[in-house]
């Protein structure tokens, strides 16, 4: 190893250099996504810290508890550290909770990061409906029948000018939006044995691609 080779001691394994991609890994489903990303042998990073950023192509945040996970996001400073992450280009893809926390508005108090124009409601689905799982499609990426896991999922009320809608289900509500490098699904993609969406982003994370309208 030569003088010039500097490795961030804090920082986790299994990083292969650039193009990794990191899960938020706060709370939630995070093992999961890491586990599908490892399937399709994309290198991957726990991200606990605002320097666990440096150098990755895209980050997931995952599923789970939208005020647990952002309360600990602004204790760490990774709200601040995403946001400039976005700034300089990086993918982001959230996932139900990690959906909500990109929004603008939940209609409730809670720490968000306000990066995608889109409203959102939490557990839009209720109590009965709670969990379920529909075939859905997102044509634009070229997957026409997603099995998509629904847990106390959040739909998408409002989307601003720059976003796009890419997916709704059976009964109409927006379950997938994007904008530009910035993806946001209703649903739960790390918990069915396809990969395609996770493939699907990590190319465009990794190929610096971003999602036209
Ligand atoms: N209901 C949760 C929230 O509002 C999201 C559920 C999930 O991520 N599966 O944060």
């Amino acid at each position: 190893m030569n003088g010039r080779h500097r490795v961030n001691p804090s920082l986790p394994p299994a990083v292969e250099g650039e193009g990794a991609i990191g899960v938020l890994a706060l709370q939630g489903a995070f093992v999961e996504h890491l586990a599908v990303l490892a399937r399709l042998g994309v290198p991957t990073r726990e991200v606990r810290l605002p320097e666990h950023l440096d150098g990755l192509a895209g980050l997931i945040i995952p599923g789970g508890e939208s005020t647990v996970i952002g309360k600990l996001m602004v204790k760490y400073g990774l709200d601040d550290a995403i946001r400039s992450f976005a700034g300089r280009g990086g993918a982001i893809w959230g996932t139900c909770a990690g959906m909500i926390l990109l929004a603008r508005e939940v209609g409730r108090d809670q720490p968000l990061l306000g990066l995608l124009d889109i409203d959102v409601e939490r557990n839009a689905y209720g109590s009965q409906l709670a969990s379920f799982e529909e075939d859905i499609a997102l044509t634009r990426f070229g997957i026409t029948d997603l099995r998509a896991v629904f847990i106390r999922a959040p739909v998408v009320s409002r989307v601003g000018p720059s976003v796009t809608i890419e997916a709704t289900d059976g009964r109409g509500n927006i379950v997938a939006v994007s904008d530009g490098r910035l993806l946001g699904t209703s649903f739960h993609p790390e918990l069915t044995d396809d990969g395609r969406l996770h493939g699907w982003f990590a190319s465009l994370a990794r190929d610096r691609l971003v999602i036209a309208h």
